[in-house]
């Protein structure tokens, strides 16, 4: 691990709210995001850095910062962050280091970062690139598993699972940052032996996954290998699959799914990076008796830390509860640790036939669910496909969602002699859907 000055515990910054101890956004964090005032069509989304409970405005705050980092911030367009990403690791780390030097108890820059400050409370967020392609991987393998009992009790997961990291090309236009509001889906449901009829999904769903974002990308026809694949990866964010899982089970053999998964993908605001997550990095292994990875797919230094010990959340707020003015309930947690396949090799494989990755584009991690019962990341588990309804502490019960249901995910990291840093919240909310007409 190569931690440096910018991830001691004990730096703390001369913005207050930075130095709360719940805070997600310690000086030690640093996520980029693309945001403006809420409200204000007028102006244009623009890069942005969490700091406690405000945000530091790049484009303002460009002449208080040195030199050193005119180029990255050149590269911090309103609107998209696309040209920054592929600047690569390294510059990342320049402005990571000048802003933990700016926004440091007692730094002399204080006076002219200060007026480009603005309250999160006050901030509405973009996704913070164009998206060209989004792929969404099936790395939870207590997931896969859960769900593969529904419908196969003695066969759970399938013979490739544990050789070939499995994924699906998925839908971008409809990816959305916190906040997304969007109809119920219509689709084809089919039960029994009747014909499929159109119609308004009964069984809405959430899937509690990490957002992985490429920075640089590479030519057609190279490949990444494990060695350099994080070299390519700029951070995580939370990432929410919306799911309706009627129309899933009915659409989804041969080719996998479609409009189930098509109409909405949520992803939390800010960038967490992988110099931020450095500190949270945790060993790869593989449960005894089940098969090596093959060679392009296994590094040493993926084995000693390709994993990140990341804590994920799923709380819900329905309708009734934000009528009486209670706060979501937590549904689940689990941990990013736990997936069955790396960051690393996700990208590895997603190249190894030659395919080009492009800055900007997004990788879910597959559904993360925890090893016990009462830890899916999903309502299809937590429900057992819809059979044993969730009880919340208001007395409703949910077996999939309800329109007015706001899902939120939320993650964190917490290591003895480090910082807690978390994600912020990565909230949507579903709306009635249209007439099927
Ligand atoms: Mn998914």
């Amino acid at each position: 691990m190569t931690l440096d000055a910018t991830h001691d515990a004990a730096l703390t910054s001369w913005v207050e709210s930075a130095n709360a101890a719940d805070t997600d956004f310690p000086i030690q964090n640093l996520p980029i995001g693309m945001f403006r005032r809420r409200g204000s069509d007028a102006e244009t989304f623009r890069p942005g850095v969490a700091i406690g409970n405000r945000i530091v405005d790049l484009n303002a705050a460009a002449a208080a910062l040195p030199t050193s980092v005119n180029r990255a911030l050149a590269a911090c367009a309103p609107g998209e962050l696309n040209a920054y990403m592929a600047e690569g690791r390294a510059l990342h780390r320049e402005l990571r280091v000048a802003l933990s030097e700016g926004l440091s108890a007692g730094s002399e820059a204080r006076e002219r970062i200060e007026p480009a400050l603005v309250a999160q409370a006050e901030a509405e967020y973009a996704v913070p690139c164009r998206i060209g392609d989004y792929t969404d991987f099936y790395t939870g393998i207590h997931h896969a598993t859960t769900v593969g009992k529904l419908f196969r009790p003695d066969n759970p997961l399938l013979p490739n699972y544990k050789w070939v990291p499995i994924g699906y090309h998925g839908r971008s236009s409809s990816i959305g940052a916190t906040g997304q509001r969007f109809l119920r889906p219509l689709g084809q449901l089919k039960s029994g032996a009747d014909a499929p009829q159109l119609g308004p999904s009964q069984r809405m769903d959430y899937e509690l996954e990490v957002g992985i974002f490429v920075s640089r990308g590479n030519p057609p026809g190279s490949r990444i290998a494990m060695e350099h694949a994080e070299d390519h990866v700029m951070g995580l964010v939370l990432l929410n699959d919306w799911s309706a899982r009627d129309v899933q089970a009915w659409e989804y053999q041969p080719l996998g799914p479609f409009l189930s998964k098509n109409f909405a993908t949520t992803i939390s605001p800010w960038i967490v990076t992988l110099d931020a997550l450095e500190p949270f990095r945790a060993p790869w292994t593989r449960p005894d008796g089940d098969p090596q990875p093959l060679p392009y797919l296994d590094s040493a230094a993926n084995r000693a830390h390709g994993a990140f010990d990341i804590v994920l959340e799923v709380w819900l707020q329905t309708d009734a509860m934000l009528a009486a003015g209670h706060a979501p309930v937590r549904l689940t947690s689990a941990n990013f640790r736990d997936a069955y396949w790396t960051v690393a090799q996700m990208v590895a494989h997603h190249t190894v036939g030659g395919c080009n990755l492009q800055s900007g584009d997004l990788f879910g991690s597959g559904t993360q669910s925890g090893p016990e019962a009462g830890q899916g990341g999903s309502l299809l588990e937590l429900s057992s496909g819809g059979r044993e309804p969730v009880v919340l502490p208001n007395g409703e019960r949910r077996t999939f969602l309800q329109d007015g249901d706001t899902i939120v995910l939320r993650a964190h990291c917490r290591r003895d002699g480090c910082r807690r840093i978390g994600f912020g919240d990565c909230a949507g909310t579903l709306m009635p859907a249209l007439a099927a007409g």
